[in-house]
Order: structure tokens, then sequence, then C-alpha cells
């Protein structure tokens, strides 16, 4: 065993749903823009042009049922519902084909945007990681692994603030589908055990404020609920 300077951080995971045991998260994957409606709503031509990928630390990730503060820098905290894949083996340049071999499971997640800060980093040609990889960016509820789950490629996915829906889509309109955006980001990255893919979220996002209670699900897959607390 190498010593350490100092103890090295705890390893960042998700609950898995039925275990004890919970799944390493080593990297977040996520994909920009995935649902139709969604990319126009970002004033973006929603044509099938290859999707483009953003990271997040893997310590950004938070389980379901967490009280998050509001993030610093930011006055347009967004909320952004995704289907997330868990992967459990990894592999560079896999086939589409193949992809569904590589999944632990499934999850629902939220990718937390600072959109001023995003709107900002688009505008000055400048990269997205203030936007979207700060601190407690990724919560994502309990993964379901694929014997229970299949590989979804349809059914609702959905965000409610205090109660109110948002966000209410169908993973049918994704644009790339689970086992392209698997095959697409193993073409630039080895994929590895542990690592994370947020696969894009359908339209309706918006601002979230101290004290809002979130909640989101994914038919057949499961659940997140988050608060929001002031600072
Ligand atoms: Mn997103």
């Amino acid at each position: 065993m190498a010593e350490f300077v100092f103890p090295p951080a705890a390893q960042p995971s998700v609950a898995v749903a039925g275990s004890e045991a919970r799944f390493p998260v080593r990297r977040i994957f996520c994909v920009g823009r995935n649902y139709a409606a969604h990319a126009r709503e970002m004033g973006q031509d929603p044509d099938r042009e290859p999707p483009f990928f953003f990271s997040k630390p893997g310590d950004a990730v938070v389980d379901s049922g967490a009280a998050i503060p509001y993030p610093s820098l930011t006055e347009d905290l967004h909320h952004e519902i995704e289907l997330v894949v868990a992967i459990g083996k990894g592999g560079s340049d896999i086939e589409a084909s193949e992809a569904p071999s590589h999944v632990f499971g499934y999850a629902v997640g939220i990718d937390l945007t600072r959109r001023d800060l995003q709107g900002e980093a688009k505008k000055m040609g400048r990269p997205w990681d203030w936007a979207k990889a700060f601190d407690r960016s990724a919560p994502c509820g309990a993964i379901t692994q694929v014997d229970k789950t299949g590989h979804p490629a349809k059914g609702r996915i959905w965000l409610a603030v205090n109660g109110t829906v948002r966000q209410d889509g169908d993973l049918a309109e994704l644009i790339w589908p689970v086992a392209d955006v698997i095959a697409l980001c193993s073409r630039a990255m080895e994929l590895k055990p542990g690592d994370l893919i947020y696969t894009g979220t359908p339209a309706g996002v918006g601002a979230l404020k101290p004290g809002d209670r979130v909640e989101g699900g994914v038919d057949g897959v499961g659940e997140i609920a988050i608060t929001i607390s002031a600072v």
C-alpha cells in the first residue's frame, strides 16, 4: 500500500437499489443536448448533429434526499432531470450493439446548472466548468440494476418543484439513444467501471431558489428528491 502525505479523499459513491453495497463513482460525463424540445428552448437547432459532452468531477455526486446549499456565483440555478447510465464494464470504441453489456444499471439524476454562468461562457467562448462542474452539482438517485430495468428506450421522465411538474418528457424523445451515447463517449475516452453518464434533459428547465423541494423520476428506473437550502 502506498503511503500518502495526508489521508486520501473518501471514494464518491451512489446507492444501489436493494443492496447494502454502493456504486463507486469514477467520472461523470454529461450529454449537452439530447432532447429536441430542450435544444429548441436553449435556442439551438435540434437537428441530429453528433452530441457533445462535458464533465463533472466524480465527487460532485450527491445522494437523493440531500439538502443542497444554494451554490455560490449564481442567481440562476437551474434543474435538468436526466436518465443516468452507470457503467459497470469499461472499454474503448464500444459498438452501439455491444453497449448494453457495459451497463451496470440506470438511475435518475439532476444536472444542476448555474445558467447565468453558462450563458456568459457561451457568449465568451469559454469552458462550461464553472456553470456545470461545481460542488454537489450532480445529485443522483439509487441505481437500479439492469436485471430489474432492462435497457429503457421509452418511459416518462419528469421533474416537479414544490409539487408542480415542470419537466415532463419521454425517453423515446432522446435524439441519441443510450447505446449511441455510450459508443460515442467511448471513442473519446476509455470508459471505466464507475463512470456515470447523464444523458441529457427534456424541455422545461427552470430556476430553483432556496427552500425549493425538487422531485423527479423515470418510469421503470427510479426517483430522486432533493431540497435546495439557504447557504
Ligand atoms: Mn444536462
